[in-house]
């Protein structure tokens, strides 16, 4: 057999779409000698990242818990507990991830009722209200919060309102938004809200942050059809996140979890509000340097997300060409469009610890090489 060399990547500028930058002391909880899952001091740790996950996510549902695999995981276990056969769902289509939502959807047996718009652009609330007027009945509305695909973020202050006065519930995708920007889950009376650990929350991808109204889980409870998927059942898992039952269920990923309470130990000490700022600077700083070369914003500027930049690019700039060179002379990762959008924008993410005044500056410096 062939021997294999030692694990050595390059070192990278993550500011592509995911993952981001890692802080050192994550890294640091990574590494730290693994103990049992139901080791009464890892069941303390797991108190700690429901009652720091509370806090990111401006909550105080009980059900407020990491799930064992990727953001998606996130998103498949919303729906797979809330829609059985049947049931219509509501889905914003303005990118890539509500057409997954939807794919899911359909997979539950449910029927989804997409709501398309053009890639760049919100759902409106208007449109959301005729949609439950016309479809009646509507068990649950979803939108993407922050849409990785297009650089959108989607107002979302009225819609929880408007579900209610239907009977509906609100289901947010905030992978892409959570620990960037607000994301107020009691506020905005969200019924199920899910992320991802590497986007914002500046952790390595592994966990999936959600969190469930008490309302969501009697529903959950109270199915006629038993949820199509053992490992993400909540009424199984609220049982052993449950302080009171901890009952066996998987075993937890440790080290994921360590790193998970580690990252959301720095979001703490920093601070909501700090961390938002931070954001937005970045993001106005980068939009400031790229205007220099000539490159816009693809996303109007009432709806833009900070954490998520894209970039319309005219038909002389070799784009790909561009991405490879940032990569291989720089070590800077960035992204480019997708679907319809590839060869036409560049995405770049400032999420989590990317997000620094001194990593656009090199960015830029970089871009202005190779442009
Ligand atoms: C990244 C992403 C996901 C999927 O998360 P994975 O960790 O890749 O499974 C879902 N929704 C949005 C908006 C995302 O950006």
């Amino acid at each position: 057999m062939q021997s294999f060399a030692e694990l050595n990547p390059s070192q990278r500028l993550l500011l592509g779409p995911g993952p981001s930058m890692v802080h050192p002391r994550v890294y640091k909880a990574l590494s730290t000698p693994i103990i049992g899952h139901l080791d009464p001091e890892f069941l303390q740790i797991m108190d700690d990242i429901q009652q720091l996950l509370r806090f990111v996510f401006q909550t105080k549902n009980q059900f407020t818990i990491a799930i064992s695999a990727t953001g998606s995981a996130g998103m498949e276990s919303a729906f797979v507990n809330m829609v059985e056969p049947g049931d219509k769902v509501i889905i914003g289509v303005n990118g890539v991830f509500g057409n997954r939502m939807s794919d899911i959807v359909g997979r539950c047996g449910g029927t989804p009722i997409q709501i398309k718009k053009p890639w760049g652009q919100s759902i409106d609330l208007q449109e959301i209200e005729d949609q439950l007027k016309q479809a009646g009945g509507v068990k649950a509305v979803a939108l993407v919060h922050a849409e990785t695909s297009t650089g959108v973020m989607q107002p979302l202050a009225e819609v929880g309102k408007l579900c209610k006065k239907y009977g509906a519930l609100l289901i947010v995708d905030a992978v892409t938004s959570l620990g960037g920007v607000p994301v107020k889950v009691d506020d905005w009376q969200i019924d199920i809200c899910y992320s991802g650990t590497q986007k914002c929350l500046s952790c390595p991808p592994g966990l999936a942050p959600i969190t469930f109204t008490d309302e969501a889980i009697s529903i959950a409870k109270s199915r006629k059809t038993k949820v199509q998927s053992w490992y993400l059942d909540t009424t199984m898992i609220a049982d052993y996140w449950s302080d009171k039952t901890r009952a066996y269920h998987h075993t937890a990923p440790i080290s994921m979890n360590y790193a998970l309470r580690e990252a959301l130990r720095l979001i703490h000490e920093e601070g909501l509000e700090k961390r938002f700022t931070r954001h937005k600077q970045s993001s106005l700083e980068l939009f400031a340097g790229l205007q220099k070369f000539g490159l816009t914003p693809f996303v109007d500027e009432s709806i833009r997300l900070p954490t998520l930049n894209s970039i319309k690019l005219s038909a002389n700039i070799e784009e790909a060409k561009i991405r490879k060179r940032l990569l291989k002379e720089y070590n800077i990762e960035i992204g480019g469009g997708l679907g319809d959008l590839a060869g036409q924008i560049w995405r770049i993410g400032l999420m989590g610890e990317s997000s620094q005044k001194a990593n656009v500056v090199y960015l830029l410096a970089a871009l202005a090489e190779l442009l």
